[in-house]
């Protein structure tokens, strides 16, 4: 039984991955594995017997279960960097002990010798996992990228031995900070990451910077030197600021720089970069693109309703992003990175072409006719076969044109007015109607809208939302309807919330009321519902 065992032991040993050794009390090597021969070159006769200090070279305790940095010495005087794992075995208590050496690769291991820290492949694993889990539990976490302020200074000016009690010394500080739940690599050099999974927002992740900060405000004391040092912080957050381990690390990165350029010994947050334009915008340009295939984008409708009549003529078509990770997006935040990429012109021809489709299934279904109106974006307008476009859309889906109208804003007119002129009558020509969005935000020039071929003017929400308590919005919006009026106009009062607004832009002979007191934009479904129960509903809030 026992020659069973120990032959089996010994197969065990042999079928390591990694090169193995044992040695006796003395520290003399009683065996080793075939591995430990090749990769050493050394025969057997050469190492057995010998004390284990003259293959590897490094500081070890073999007396505890230990584990560090060394170097295997190899047969042709060259060494090999090498994670040791040291583990003392004892048979029984008055026996001696024997103790089994494991000699692995570095990456393998996935631990940084100086400071037992998970290393950057580890970091990598443990990072993925984290947003494996985040997506799952639709929660979030926060990633700080850590570099010491002046690190090789103190390395280049004190020696290697000190920086390396700093670094390990710094590393405890951290750790202290954040915490043992949370987990921490050292990515190299002077370079820490930490993943923060117990915060809950940003702010969360901005206290535990502070609190890092704060660790370093202590001197630091080295073999009995004062040392002063501090560290630069970058802030990211899954799934804000990157959903995978690359981007959220390199986004931290580009924020730690950010908080040294703004002079060290302070954090920054990626979500700068939003504003700055860069990463943000990359993110959502590339899932952008990809939204259309993957059907990511849907259309919601929010009904006119028409004052004479008290019910709906036509239904604004809105765009929404559902992304995976992000939830709802609202067209003011990806709409305009959109314009400036281009992907608006292939967006807006799908918008066109899904409203114009369902509107007409809608008509197929023997729903009475209503108007979709959509809004088209500056580049669409100046796009060279936008007229030839729209002609093909209508008659692909066999909608009839006057049921469609197109919102533009004044300024997209204004560019090159004669040219917008000529652009609007041929799609006048095509029998769509055309209306003024957000009217009173830019030019306002009620003289130039003498010359363009509108049929309606949307007065802008701005001015309707204190329009019971500000009289300079009073005095515009009855000015605007009367001059509208005049041309011929009809206006439609935007961002109707209550009934105070309701009852004032009737006063002022609005034609149409658009807004949260009739109905949000509503799903497909929703808008289904609601035109078909519109007369209890309007009638009751009217
Ligand atoms: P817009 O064309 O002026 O659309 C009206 C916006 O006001 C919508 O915001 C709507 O939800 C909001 N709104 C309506 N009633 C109220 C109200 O009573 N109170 C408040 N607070 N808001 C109200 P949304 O859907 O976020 O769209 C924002 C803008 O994005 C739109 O402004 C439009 O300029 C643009 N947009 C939306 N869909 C498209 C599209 O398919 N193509 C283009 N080019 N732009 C679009
Ligand atoms: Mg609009
Ligand atoms: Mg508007």
């Amino acid at each position: 039984m026992e020659e069973i065992q120990r032959g089996t032991y010994k197969d065990i040993f042999e079928q390591l991955d990694t090169m193995a050794l044992i040695t006796n009390e003395h520290g003399n090597i009683i065996t080793a594995n075939t591995i430990y021969f090749t990769m050493s070159g050394f025969s057997r006769e050469e190492v057995i017997n010998k004390k284990i200090e003259s293959f590897i070279i490094g500081n070890y305790h073999p007396e505890k279960s230990s584990q560090s940095e060394v170097f295997v010495k190899t047969k042709d005087k060259s060494e090999i960097l090498q994670w040791l794992i040291v583990n003392p075995v004892y048979f029984n208590r008055n026996s001696d002990s024997l103790c089994i050496w494991l000699l692995t690769d570095f990456q393998v291991s996935g631990y940084d010798p100086l400071t037992k820290l998970p290393n950057r492949f580890l970091l990598h694993q443990e990072l993925n996992k984290a947003i494996l889990t985040a997506r799952k539990n639709h929660s979030i976490f926060a990633v700080l990228f850590l570099d010491l302020d002046r690190f090789k200074f103190v390395n280049d000016t004190l020696g290697h031995s000190y920086g390396d009690i700093l670094l390990q010394e710094a590393a405890l500080r951290i750790k202290h900070a954040i915490g043992n739940h949370n987990m921490m690599a050292r990515m190299g050099g002077d370079e820490f990451v930490c993943v923060l999974d117990d915060v809950e927002d940003e702010k969360g992740a901005e206290q535990y910077a502070k609190k890092i900060i704060a660790e370093f405000a202590k001197t630091f004391v080295l073999k009995e030197t004062d040392i002063y040092i501090t560290t630069s912080i970058g802030i990211s957050m899954f799934p804000f600021d990157g959903d995978d381990v690359e981007s959220l690390v390199t986004n931290a990165d580009t924020a730690m720089y950010r908080a040294k350029k703004k002079g060290r010994n302070q954090y920054e947050k990626a979500k700068a970069d939003i504003s700055a334009g860069s990463f943000e915008k990359l993110l959502i340009e590339n899932s952008l693109r990809k939204a259309l295939e993957k059907d990511e984008l849907l259309l919601y409708y929010q009904p006119q309703v028409n004052l004479k009549t008290n019910s709906v003529t036509s239904v604004e078509v809105l765009l929404r992003w559902e992304h995976p990770d992000l939830g709802m997006i609202s067209p003011g935040e990806f709409i305009p990175i959109a314009e400036e990429t281009g992907l608006i012109l292939p967006i807006g021809e799908w918008v066109l072409r899904k409203a114009c489709q369902t509107m007409n299934d809608w008509q197929k279904a023997g729903h009475p006719p209503v108007r979709v109106a959509i809004n088209l974006s500056a580049r669409q307008f100046l796009q060279h076969d936008l007229v030839d476009q729209i002609k093909m859309i209508l008659s692909e889906t066999s909608l009839e044109p006057n049921l469609l109208e197109l919102e533009i804003t004044e300024n997209m007119v204004m560019h090159d007015v004669h040219k917008a002129i000529g652009v609007l009558h041929q799609l006048k020509d095509l029998g769509v109607t055309i209306s003024i969005d957000d009217f009173g935000t830019g030019y306002s020039s009620l003289n130039y809208l003498k010359e363009f071929p509108i049929d309606t003017l949307k007065i802008d929400r701005s001015f309707i939302y204190d329009i019971d308590k500000n009289s300079n919005s009073v005095a515009l919006t009855k000015a605007i309807t009367t001059l509208a009026h005049d041309l011929n106009l009809n206006v439609v009062a935007e961002g109707v919330e209550n009934y105070k607004q309701l009852s004032l832009v009737k006063q002022f002979s609005c034609d149409f009321v658009q807004g949260f007191y009739f109905s949000k934009p509503l799903s497909y479904d929703h808008i289904t519902d609601f035109l078909l129960n519109q007369k209890n509903t309007i009638r009751k809030n009217a």
